[in-house]
């Protein structure tokens, strides 16, 4: 190497691709110790010590009474409708991961679409009873993009016609109402502990239950059906968590909350800096006392210079992955379109927000300056 070379340090460049997401992860040096745990115990799965401590943890920190973890949130979701015995139809809602509804599939379990709330863009109450049937067993609502569903009016209608409530809280890992934990409502509620989402164990999930006989005939489901050595009581699937998973989960509830706050942070400068900007409406809260901020969600609206598919494409080109959430609706995939709920005069608010989002940059490593060039794409119109 020439002499005239000066070393220096490469700062970020101003134009390094920024994705919709990226996970926050706990430095590697302190999920070391307890890497030499599982090394030394050699016990890498079957409610170990990890997954029972997190288990207790998540309870704790999430403010909720009984927890089970899972490995993923759709297996979460698939035995949530199995430990209810959930069968015919159920209500839920066109705006969402494609998860949600295929849990049902998996079931055997008919999905009924119903619109969602033009505000919120949770399943609207108002039109949930319309879709009822003699078939109908139980309602599965999201609380989309972690703002909480019209928890009391959904169950006035499950208690009205006696049927369950499971909630896909995907989006919703600490999440407030007034009155606590928004994973407390309804008969069950699902988390996601994937990659994407607020909360992380790389891959992971839960089903939080109200009493602890739920919780054993959930703990069953996830491992086969077993009960003892020789007592199988159910078909029930692999859906244990890892003892790798589990430890993980530990060490990133010692972060969690810087990591809500940094989003907290990133909310707030996103909706001051695209207050002005015509034709761009920020998706508000539900009303929640707290919220944990999971995506950046915009409608572009009519009245803005670009459809939101030039907005889009504008956004790839300049190395920024903003993505579509949520599009196409459930309702549009094959598996689910041929039903006479899926058809989208029965579901107008969901179609017209599904062509008008676009899910921001949003996680806690972003920078105010990546904030800046991500607002000045949208302004320059
Ligand atoms: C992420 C997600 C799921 C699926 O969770 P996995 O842990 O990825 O299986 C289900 N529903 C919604 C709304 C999600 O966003």
């Amino acid at each position: 190497m020439s002499t005239s070379t000066p070393l220096r340090v490469v700062p970020a460049r101003a134009d390094e691709r920024i994705y919709v997401t990226q996970p926050h992860l706990a430095p590697l040096t302190e999920f070391l110790p307890y890497l030499e745990k599982i090394w030394d115990s050699k016990v890498l799965t079957n409610g170990g010590p990890f997954h029972q401590q997190l288990e207790r943890a998540l309870c704790d920190y999430l403010g909720v009474k009984h927890l089970a973890l899972f490995t993923n949130g759709t297996l979460a979701l698939v035995t949530a409708l199995q430990a209810l015995r959930i069968t015919g139809e159920v209500i839920t809602t066109p705006y969402s991961f494609v998860a949600t509804a295929h849990s049902l599939l998996w079931n055997g379990i008919k999905p009924v679409f119903v619109d969602v709330d033009p505000d919120t863009l949770n399943l609207d109450p108002a039109k949930i009873e319309a879709a009822i049937t003699p078939q109908t067993t139980a309602i599965m609502p999201v609380h989309c993009y972690g703002h909480p569903c019209d928890v009391d009016a959904i169950q006035k209608i499950a208690d009205n016609y006696n049927l369950k409530v499971i909630y896909d809280a995907a989006h919703a890992f600490g999440v407030q109402t007034d009155s606590g934990s928004v994973l407390q409502y309804g008969d069950l509620s699902v988390l996601s502990f994937h990659a994407t989402k607020v909360f992380n164990t790389f891959e992971g999930g839960a089903i939080i239950c109200p009493d602890a006989k739920t919780k054993q005939r959930i703990d069953h489901l996830k491992n086969f059906g077993y009960v003892d050595e020789v007592t199988v009581v159910a078909p029930g699937i692999n859906g244990k968590m890892s003892e790798i998973n589990a430890a993980f989960g530990l060490l990133q509830l010692q972060h969690i909350d810087e990591a809500l706050a940094r989003r907290k942070e990133i909310d707030a400068t996103y909706r001051e800096m695209l207050r002005n900007v015509p034709g761009i409406r920020c998706v508000g809260d539900a009303g929640e006392k707290i919220a944990n901020y999971a995506y950046f969600p915009i409608l572009v609206e009519s009245d803005y210079p670009l459809s939101r598919d030039a907005l889009y494409a504008k956004f790839r080109a300049r190395d920024v992955i903003v993505r579509r959430y949520f599009y196409p609706l459930i309702s549009d995939f094959p598996m689910y379109r041929g039903s006479p709920s899926a058809h989208q005069d029965n579901l107008p608010v969901a179609s017209e927000a599904s062509l008008k989002v676009l899910c921001l940059p949003m996680y806690p490593a972003l920078t105010v300056e990546n904030i800046e060039r991500i607002v000045e794409i949208i302004a320059e119109g």
